[in-house]
């Protein structure tokens, strides 16, 4: 059997993960190489080789498609250009014409709604008097959001009336930027999809996502929706695969709105925090499919076998740098996952626990305490 070289535009928590899978798939991929500018990146700590440079430099990318046989990413923001100018020479997915879109809030937005797939109301802002003028019909609150490089909320202002119009404006000055409507929503949900390079899809059942500071802290798996709410954002992910090009995993965001329609909020064209129970809840985690996918490999089950609790530890407010390991007691379905960065910063994701209902015995409401009780008993000690 031939086995591949594994190259990733990213070598974060995401990176490491896929990692760790690759590593368990040796009849499959023996050599996994990262491009990332953090020197000692996660993903280099568990193997991978590492190719230090920025996510978009060119000769870096270059680089690493020369070592690799076969292309991913876990961040959306290497250069798709790049990308696909090296199409013909190295296999590329999702395929960067995917990433284009995807990598603009403006475009992807656009493209879904070209396509039928529900959105809130959005517009381009090409200047202040156009925000001004455009803001009238969205009213307030609504979100001015740079279209590009945006994470953790990072990207997004949330307008609440005519005076921060300009502030608002000018944090993002330099940026292309868009409106989009304040969904006054229920909860907030995602998919995580898969589709191999033959065309076969999966996908994960709803998981329920609360965000606090605009940072994914807790997921529960599965949401705690009726199954009307759970079909349509189903069916509604299955319409999204079948649009965009390109083998992998793909992590939905999707809004239930308090009339319970569902919209999708953002795509991301890689694995997702929150599919991170698939570690535990499922035979084949997020990773591991996602590998299945761009290799060619027959999707593994995504049946949640066991409800589970994901929580995300974040680097407490006040504290920078190095601390002591996080430990905890790992039985009874508590399983911890540390990435390997050596310096804590506030909202700094660090690691993350699953909490499980292995005996299948428990309801949400037992494992979301015994979440919190973990949670609050995490301490971050200076080393
Ligand atoms: P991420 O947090 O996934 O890295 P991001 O920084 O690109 O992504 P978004 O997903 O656009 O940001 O927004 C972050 C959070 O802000 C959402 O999860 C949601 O809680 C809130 N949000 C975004 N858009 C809207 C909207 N139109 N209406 C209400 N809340 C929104
Ligand atoms: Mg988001």
């Amino acid at each position: 059997m031939v086995t591949k070289t594994l190259g990733i535009i990213g070598g974060g928590q995401l990176g490491m993960m896929l990692a760790e899978a690759a590593k368990s798939m040796p009849e499959h991929i023996s050599n996994i190489i990262v491009l990332d500018p953090t020197k000692n990146c996660p993903a280099s700590r568990v193997g991978a080789k590492q190719i230090i440079a920025d996510f978009k430099d060119k000769n870096a990318i270059v680089e690493l498609s020369l070592q690799s046989d076969i292309i991913t990413y876990e961040i959306e923001s290497g250069d798709s250009k790049v990308l696909e100018s090296l199409h013909d020479e190295v296999s590329i997915n999702p395929s960067p014409t995917t990433l284009k879109i995807i990598q603009d809030k403006y475009l992807q937005k656009q493209f879904l709604r070209q396509n039928n797939i529900p959105v809130a109301e959005f517009d381009i802002i090409e200047s202040l008097e156009d925000l001004e003028k455009k803001i009238i019909d969205y009213q307030y609150p609504a979100l001015l959001k740079a279209r590009r490089d945006a994470y953790d909320g990072r990207g997004n202002f949330k307008i609440e009336n005519q005076s921060q119009i300009e502030t608002a404006y000018r944090q993002f000055s330099g940026r292309q930027t868009m409106i989009e409507k304040f969904v006054d929503f229920k909860m907030e949900v995602s998919v995580i999809a898969a589709r191999n390079i033959h065309g076969e899809i999966a996908t994960y059942p709803l998981a329920e996502n609360i965000h606090k500071n605009n940072i994914l802290e807790i997921t529960i798996a599965p949401a705690r929706v009726d199954s009307k709410i759970s079909s349509e954002a189903d069916r509604i992910a299955k319409k999204t695969m079948d649009v965009f090009h390109g083998a992998g995993v793909f992590g939905i965001e999707m809004f239930v709105t308090k009339d319970d329609k569902v919209l999708i909020n953002e795509i991301a064209p890689r694995v997702h925090n929150s599919g991170h129970h698939t570690l535990q809840s499922s035979d084949t985690s997020q990773f591991e499919q996602h590998l299945r996918a761009i290799l060619g490999l027959p999707l593994g089950s995504t049946k949640l076998k066991h409800t589970t609790v994901m929580c995300n530890i974040l680097g407490p407010k006040d504290f920078v740098g190095r601390y002591k390991p996080i430990t905890l007691e790992q039985k009874d379905g508590v399983y911890l996952k540390m990435y390997h960065k050596d310096e804590a910063k506030p909202q700094r994701k660090l690691g993350h626990f699953n909490v499980v209902d292995e005996q299948n015995t428990s309801d949400v409401d037992t494992l979301l305490e015994k979440t919190l009780e973990i949670k609050n008993s995490i301490k971050f000690i200076q080393d």
